[in-house]
């Protein structure tokens, strides 16, 4: 894993500054909910962590390096979109594969790495199946293989749960974060959810307005009288 570092990070866009100056650190390893209103900063920190948005001011150090201006394959970094993203007329494997054969990999290799990918999410029998095919649970755990295939050592989630119904959503928590825990490195997820939060996190960051509000564990963030 890494220690993930955010020293006086901003970004504006053209004249609204949606993250305004905010420094953290996060060790390697940690579950992290990012928590806070609609129009806070959070998806705008995710995607600059992630290496998908410039930031504006400040640094993101991952282990020893700085890496502003860093494409996210370099920097270490992964972002699991919601499971209808995942390519339609892609088979499961396929899918999976998808960004390793944009890195100009062999078949071979990318299959057989995505097959790895495949069997630690539970869905081996489906490789050759359409998303289409498969339930909503099932498609989240292809998404979330496809954003493990390249290896990351932080993987950022955009709301991953904020599509399944309710049912599903408390049985895809428990799987991500058993999934955290076999790979030992970092999720920064982002939920509107307190209960997501407080299931979820080994550290919560609370945003408002640009800004971080709080920080620490869910017993520190939610149980103060
Ligand atoms: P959250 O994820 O917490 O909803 P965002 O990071 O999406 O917050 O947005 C923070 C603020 O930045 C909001 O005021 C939003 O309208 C603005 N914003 C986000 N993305 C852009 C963009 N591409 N261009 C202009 N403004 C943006
Ligand atoms: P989310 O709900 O996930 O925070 P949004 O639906 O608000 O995201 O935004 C989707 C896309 O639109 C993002 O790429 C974001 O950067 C962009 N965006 C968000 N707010 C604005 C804005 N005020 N002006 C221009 N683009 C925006």
């Amino acid at each position: 894993g890494a220690d993930l570092e955010l020293a006086s990070v901003t970004k504006s866009y053209s004249g609204t500054v949606a993250v305004d100056n905010i420094s953290i650190k996060i060790p390697a390893g940690t579950y992290c909910c990012l928590l806070g209103p609609s129009g806070c900063g959070k998806s705008s920190t995710l995607r600059m962590i992630a290496g998908h948005e410039d930031i504006s001011d400040g640094d993101i150090v991952i282990g020893p390096r700085v890496v502003n201006g860093e494409p996210p394959v370099k920097r270490g970094t992964a972002m699991m979109f919601q499971s209808y993203a995942l390519f339609p007329h892609l088979s499961v494997r396929d899918n999976v594969a998808f960004s390793l054969k944009m890195r100009g990999q062999d078949k071979a290799s990318r299959h057989a790495r995505a097959d790895e990918m495949l069997e630690l999410v539970a869905m081996t029998p489906y490789a050759d199946r359409l998303p289409s095919q498969l339930s909503g649970g099932q498609q989240q755990r292809v998404a979330l293989a496809r954003s493990l295939v390249t290896d990351p050592v932080i993987l950022l989630l955009d709301e991953p749960l904020s599509a399944l119904d309710p049912f599903l959503r408390i049985k895809m928590r428990a799987e991500l974060k058993r999934f955290q825990r076999e790979l030992g490195i970092t999720f920064i997820h982002v939920t509107h959810g307190q209960e997501e939060a407080m299931a979820l996190a080994d550290l919560v960051v609370v945003m408002n307005n640009g800004k971080i509000e709080q920080a620490g564990t869910p017993q520190e963030i939610f149980d103060r009288p």
